[in-house]
């Protein structure tokens, strides 16, 4: 037998451009394949189609102890929409495809939906499909997320240019910091035989991890301003992977201040507990749902005046590689550390 290949030795992304290598486009209306936030598809002479889909396991990306059904039916769609922003488009509708096993009740996924209606309404998209089956042990949740951008503004991660400016919406770490917080509480609940959950004073991490919105206001804001930005992705494995992605798929390099790097004073307190710097978290914790993107260096005024958004540094040559430069003044390279489905 020829030999045999363990899916951690290819880790999530090998294993994607393996399995994908072969698949070219046939078909003039595919403008981008795999590779970006969303499939760019041709709809007509001044719009393109995005589609974008994203599978939820019970036990690999939720725990039910703690995460509430509802809270999981709105972010399952959240996180598509985010998808979506970060080409710069408008979503849409979404399909929405679950596996359920006999544990559920009626009542129990009704509970999802409550969700799912929350996140349409909030977003004005609408449900028009899916699928539904059943499953020999938990819940699996699949959302694909349909929408548009004229095709004059779509922005691709495979664009910054050398001295525009890196930019962040919002704020980073919160997500895994509230997931730390919430591990701790179910360990101690296991271990005490019931304490009650200390859960005041992380009211924010912990909504950050349970109900992430995606940054449909900031996508507004730079339409009214204007701007396009050169390059864009939003930020679910952390800062340093994205930025890798936007920097290796551009053929550029970058330098980011780590005192720019924004961080939620609750962010920062949550961490100390934890004995970690705030800037960990922020760079390599997952699931924050942030835009990440570049814009040249003449918009400077005009993106600081978006609300909710930080500039953190710039694009250099590649050659100069990918860093940040430390609260103290000294350049560290950064790496690319984020989730690894496979470990
Ligand atoms: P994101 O983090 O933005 O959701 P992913 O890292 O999941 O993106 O995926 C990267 C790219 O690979 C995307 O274009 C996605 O559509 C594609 N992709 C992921 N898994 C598969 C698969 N099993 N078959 C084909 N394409 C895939
Ligand atoms: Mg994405």
């Amino acid at each position: 037998m020829s030999k045999q290949t363990t899916l951690d030795e290819l880790g999530e992304f090998g294993l994607i451009s393996h399995i994908t290598k072969k698949f070219q486009s046939q078909r003039d209306t595919t403008i981008r394949g795999i590779g970006d936030d969303c499939a760019v598809l041709q709809k007509d002479a001044k719009n393109h189609t995005l589609v974008t889909t994203d599978l939820l396991m019970e036990g690999i990306h939720f725990d039910l102890l703690f995460t509430p059904l509802k809270h999981l039916g709105y972010k399952a769609v959240t996180v598509n929409l985010s998808d979506i922003y970060a080409m710069n488009g408008i979503p849409e509708s979404i399909t929405v495809s679950i596996a359920v096993s006999a544990k559920f009740t009626v009542e129990a996924i009704e509970q999802l939906y409550d969700g799912i209606k929350l996140a349409c309404d909030t977003y004005n998209v609408d449900l028009i499909g899916g699928d539904t089956s059943s499953s020999v042990t938990g819940l699996a949740i699949s959302v694909t997320a349909i929408g548009s951008v004229p095709v004059k503004q779509v922005v691709y991660r495979n664009t910054a240019q050398i001295n525009d400016l890196i930019c962040v919406s919002g704020d980073l770490g919160a997500a895994y910091s509230g997931l730390q917080v919430m591990q701790r509480e179910q360990s101690v609940y296991e271990q005490t035989g019931g304490a009650q959950p200390q859960l005041e004073g992380y009211e924010y991490v912990i909504e950050r991890h349970l109900k992430p919105e995606a940054r449909k206001d900031i996508i507004d804001q730079l339409r009214e301003a204007n701007i396009v930005p050169t390059a864009m992705i939003d930020i679910s494995d952390g800062l340093s992977s994205e930025l890798f992605h936007i920097c290796s798929l551009s053929n550029v390099g970058c330098h980011i201040y780590e005192d720019k790097i924004p961080i939620h004073k609750e962010t920062s307190q949550v961490v100390a507990e934890f004995e970690v710097d705030p800037v960990i978290p922020a760079l390599n914790g997952g699931e924050d749902y942030e835009l990440l993107f570049t814009v040249p260096i003449d918009s400077y005024k005009e993106v600081l005046k978006i609300k909710g958004v930080s500039v953190i540094g710039s694009i250099v040559e590649k050659e100069q590689s990918l860093s940040m430069i430390t609260r103290s003044g000294s350049p560290v390279t950064l790496k690319a550390q984020g989730w690894n489905t496979f470990e």
